[in-house]
């Protein structure tokens, strides 16, 4: 089967699910933390100063054989990359896509400090099974902005040579994007960086931009205390940015269109979907219900690896719950955002502002 109609099809199998009612105690995406470990030391997060190594590899390719139907993999950091090193992140990546059946996406980003390893990863998954891959590198603005952002002189330069080289091998089955995380200095990120990309590649597409808004998470970045959280700015570069073709683009235009509702509201607008569809795994495989709450539901450990068996338990049910009633912290994380939207999409594309 051509890599195309493989990727079309995964896209169409993924959607059909997504839109599908959900199944108890078995979420169709995961975020996995696989470390906590990190190359950089950027300003809106702070696990870098004491990074959980997280479970290895071998523990985790045994918990993801335990959850068969996950359909779709976020594995997130820390930076997956500095978890191990060439041959071995590249068995447990490929562990990881055998022990999943029903795998049609997996994607991760990456701060992109280790080029070669993460263009070899790439080629590994590409020579698998896996229909879909997607790959973000994380870049926050222009050299001197992000490498003041990232705090790490020439993480610019690095990241930037990881996001050129794969953006040669874009396919059908893979996305690459550059992922800016918008803080209250949006203007001058989205230029800087647009402007940089630009004057070193010939073809790039401002649409190969995409953005995340910073986020307070005590667990996912442990941030309490960040004070650069984006305001207005990055509302209007939100809103006024081009956005991709096809479902990605349907996705990111409405989530542009309801961040203000959302950040006015402090929830998503249609409603969220962790713990029905999506699920977030810390790096000693504790169970939360999404990468902004912190709310324990329990080890994987005591449920056998199993999430079918700690998500039915009491604990998830009451969370479950309590996002039904609003009483979460709130987000509109697009990590969150976006697989309710696809969830949801006539209520997507009818949802006021
Ligand atoms: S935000 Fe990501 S890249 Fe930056 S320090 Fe935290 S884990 Fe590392
Ligand atoms: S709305 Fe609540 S439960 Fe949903 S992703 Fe945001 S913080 Fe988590």
């Amino acid at each position: 089967m051509s890599g195309t109609l493989t990727a079309w099809l995964a896209r169409a199998r993924l959607g059909a699910a997504l839109f599908a009612p959900a199944t108890r105690g078995q979420p169709l995406k995961i975020t996995a933390i696989v470390t906590e470990r990190c190359h950089l030391r950027c300003a809106f997060c702070r696990l870098w100063e004491q990074p959980v190594d997280g479970a290895s590899s071998p523990e985790w390719r045994a918990f993801f054989a335990a959850n068969p139907f996950l359909r779709w993999v976020n594995l997130s950091g820390g930076e997956l990359f500095a978890k191990e090193s060439g041959a071995a992140l590249r068995e447990l990546l490929l562990g990881i896509v055998e022990s999943l059946p029903r795998l049609e996406l997996l994607d991760f980003p990456t701060a992109g400090q280790r080029p070669d390893e993460v263009v070899a990863a790439v080629d590994a998954l590409l020579s698998s099974r896996l229909p879909q891959l997607a790959v973000t590198v994380s870049l926050d603005g222009g050299p001197t902005l992000h490498d003041e952002l990232r705090g790490v002189a020439g993480a610019f330069e690095r990241a930037f040579d990881c996001f050129a080289q794969l953006r040669r091998k874009r396919s059908a089955r893979l996305v690459v994007v550059a992922g800016c995380t918008l803080t209250d200095r949006a203007e001058e990120q989205a230029e800087s960086l647009a402007a940089e990309l630009a004057r070193r590649l010939p073809d790039f597409d401002r649409r190969e931009l995409h953005f995340n808004l910073a986020h307070h998470s005590s667990h996912y970045y442990r941030n309490a205390g960040f004070a650069g959280l984006p305001g207005q700015s990055a509302l209007d570069v939100l809103g006024r940015w081009p956005k991709p073709s096809g479902p990605l683009g349907f996705l990111e235009r409405h989530y542009a269109r309801l961040a203000p509702r959302a950040l006015r509201d402090g929830h998503p607008p249609i409603g969220c979907e962790a713990l029905r569809r999506t699920v977030f795994v810390g790096p000693d495989l504790d169970v939360h219900p999404c990468t902004i709450w912190e709310q324990p539901l329990g080890n994987a450990r005591d449920f056998g690896l199993s999430l079918e068996r700690l998500l039915t338990a009491v604990p998830a049910r009451v969370a479950r719950a309590t996002i039904a009633k609003r009483a979460c912290p709130g987000c509109f994380s697009p990590c969150e955002a976006l697989p309710a939207l696809a969830a949801r999409p006539f209520a997507t594309a009818f949802a006021r502002t």
